[in-house]
């Protein structure tokens, strides 16, 4: 393998529109905080680089629904990220924004610089505009049902529940989230990255140069690259980002995936003058830690995004990850279903390690996988008290009580003692190897075989049994034992950074780097330790009872808020233009090859006119008949199935799913107006 002289690390910028949780922190900031802690204890030269992302249409939405500015909005959630992060011992060097000037500037640079090079396509396309809103609607401003896998809420640029990239005309029934409306089509001009042209390339660097990627990083890029690369748009009509750096672009900001990942690069040029060679050094190790939604945007339109600008490295490595959900349901921000980092800080206080180490232990690499509370604790039971803490103590305890605190001096090793210290040596290549392939479960799992280790090095020499006959015997291995200890410093700084120190603060020990590890002199004979200190307590269960009620709580709200209050303040003017009506169902019968459909007549006093309704599953036609409904009458009349449907009947839809027929609570003549 190649070697490199340095490495730049980047972690996904997290969104300013919330908080972080547990699903962010296992799938990307655990694991590069691992990885970058880890080369820094073998003394590489690393720079790693994060920070918020701050534009897109979800900052302005959430700003308008608040009533705010969208700085407010991305200055609030800046703050709490970057809190609970550092608070979480996330070790970035730095942590910037994307809302910062210097990045602006960077992002404009990179697009003049393509641009320049005739790099982009400009093309007039027409998109969707709302015109009652009277904008552009761009990516979220856009909901509708997802063409792949008939999902309702999907994006305008993507669907949450089955992942794919979508564009907005692909919506079927698109409306606007700003007012609600019908969209439009109307021709705006934007810049596209052909990123067609850069299939060639894209085959040649991956599909042959990367299979060391993990499969379902090679697999998603595979499948992109297979099913054929379209120009893809990096401009969107917007008031919020950055602008189009050229003449007549007003209106026009960069797609916030065309500035996100430069923000790569701004937060670099911020921290250091010297950033160039972080990022243009062929020499230099570029990896990015990412959630499995971001590998097209870092695999594919990014690398092709540097290839076009000219002057950049590639990453060598995108070593995404899968999902984490929470007792079994997808993790979400918008449903509150989630544990928040910042608030685990304050409810479980001084327990960074903890979650640290549960999210590590269960991460979700390989496949998507569940964190629950119960696992938390049984993982901080079973596993940090009983086996790490434990021996930590035994050790500590035992050599105040029998040396005073005193390293004892080390006699003539046998060969259970060279046993053990053979296997530390194994123990920390199986970490080593572990880690630089980017497994940091098996790291983890492998590292706390070191306590596994001494724990059972103690209980097979049984020094306080032996103590009353071989007092010499018992300093040696009370000796290996204190180094073993010294050695855990080491092995789990990367992983229980906090833990870490503590035992260092314990056995009072300077800092050891990573080849020390296994050394048996890491602790000299008559080197004085301290006291005794727990290093993890046990959970209790009301403690887990009080986090699993709150997720309960979670879900009743959720079950109450079904009706989600999404439609934007209208004026009576608005409501007046509804024409609605009562009416009366005089014939029904189902839409033939339909599951969903009625075709009904309705008597609406004035008239009698076609309905075709979405009612088939919880009503027969012989059920409707007769009966009483209000009905929208001046509904432009649409064709379905072939059935000119000429007004809408009103239906109240309850939690679970099902409708029904909202009408006058008395019997009145058809043509009733409602209003
Ligand atoms: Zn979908």
């Amino acid at each position: 393998m190649k070697d490199f002289k340095r490495y730049m690390v980047t972690s996904a910028l997290p969104y300013a529109n919330g908080p972080v949780h547990i699903g962010h922190l296992a799938g990307v900031y655990i694991p590069s905080d691992i990885y970058v802690r880890y080369l820094r204890l073998r003394g590489k030269d690393v720079l790693w680089v994060c920070g918020s992302d701050e534009h897109g249409v979800p900052i302005t939405l959430k700003a308008k629904k608040e009533n705010k500015s969208p700085q407010d909005v991305v200055d609030k959630y800046h703050e709490i990220i970057k809190k609970s992060f550092n608070d979480l011992g996330i070790s970035f060097d730095i942590y910037s924004r994307t809302s910062a000037k210097i990045h602006h500037e960077t992002a404009s640079e990179i697009f003049k610089t393509i641009n320049n090079k005739n790099g982009f396509i400009e093309k007039t396309t027409e998109q969707y505009y709302d015109s009652e809103a009277k904008q552009f609607l761009a990516d979220r401003y856009i909901t509708g049902t997802c063409p792949h896998c008939g999902y309702e809420k999907a994006y305008g640029d993507q669907c949450e529940k089955c992942g794919s990239s979508l564009s907005a005309t692909e919506l079927i029934n698109a409306k606007s989230s700003v007012s609600g409306a019908k969209p439009e089509l109307k021709p705006t001009k934007h810049w596209f990255l052909p990123l067609d042209t850069y299939e060639p390339f894209l085959k040649e660097w991956i599909l042959e140069g990367h299979k060391e990627w993990k499969p379902n990083v090679y697999g998603q890029c595979k499948s992109w690259i297979d099913q054929g690369l379209q120009p893809r748009a990096v401009s969107r009509d917007l008031d919020w980002g950055v602008p189009v750096p050229v003449e007549n672009a007003d209106g026009k900001v960069l797609y916030v995936w065309f500035d996100a990942p430069i923000g790569y690069i701004s937060a670099t040029k911020e921290y250091t003058n010297d950033w160039e060679k972080y990022w243009k050094s062929p020499d230099s190790k570029l990896v990015h830690f990412i959630g499995k939604d971001n590998i097209v945007f870092h695999c594919i339109i990014f690398p092709a995004m540097l290839k076009a600008e000219g002057s950049y490295i590639l990453p060598e490595n995108v070593p995404a990850n899968e999902f984490l959900n929470l007792e079994g349901d997808k993790i979400s921000t918008s449903r509150n279903w989630a544990v928040w980092l910042h608030e685990y800080l304050v409810e479980f206080e001084d327990k960074q390690d903890v979650l640290r180490y549960v999210l590590t232990a269960n991460a979700p690499e390989t496949k998507d996988n569940d964190f629950t509370w119960k696992d938390f604790q049984a993982r901080n039971n079973n596993e940090l008290v009983a086996i790490l803490g434990n021996f930590v103590n035994r050790v500590v305890v035992l050599t105040n009580k029998y040396y005073d605190g005193k390293v004892p001096e080390r006699n003539e090793l046998i060969g259970e003692d060279q046993n053990v210290l053979d296997e530390i040596k194994l123990i920390k290549e199986k970490v080593e190897y572990s880690i630089e392939n980017f497994r940091f479960r098996e790291a983890l799992k492998e590292a706390m075989n070191l306590a596994r280790l001494g724990n059972k090095y103690l209980a097979e020499t049984e020094p306080w049994k032996l103590i009353k006959t071989d007092e010499e015997r018992v300093k040696t291995i009370m000796n290996i034992a204190i180094q073993i200890t010294a050695s855990l410093s080491v092995i789990l700084e990367p992983f229980l950074p906090f833990t870490s120190e503590n035992i260092r603060k314990i056995i009072r020990a300077e800092h050891f780097d990573w080849d020390t590890l296994g050394d048996t002199d890491l602790l000299k004979t008559d080197h004085q330790i301290g006291k005794p200190e727990l290093l993890f307590a046990k959970i209790e269960d009301s403690e887990i009872e009080f986090q699993v009620n709150k997720l309960l709580a979670t879900k009743e709200q959720n079950k109450e808020e079904v009706h989600e209050p999404v439609k934007n303040e209208i004026t009576f003017e608005d409501f007046q233009k509804l024409d609605i009506g009562t009416g009366k169902i005089i014939e029904a019968e189902k839409v033939a090859k339909t599951k969903k459909l009625l075709k009904l007549l309705v008597d609406t006093g004035v008239d009698k006119r076609t309905v075709v309704s979405g009612i088939a599953e919880f009503f027969t036609a012989e059920e409707v008949l007769g009966k009483q409904v209000s009905i929208l009458l001046n509904l432009a009349p649409r064709k379905i199935k072939g059935i000119e449907s000429q007004g809408m009947i009103l239906m109240a839809e309850d939690k679970s799913g099902k409708l029904h027929f909202v009408a006058s609570s008395s019997e009145i003549n058809n043509g009733a107006q409602i209003r």
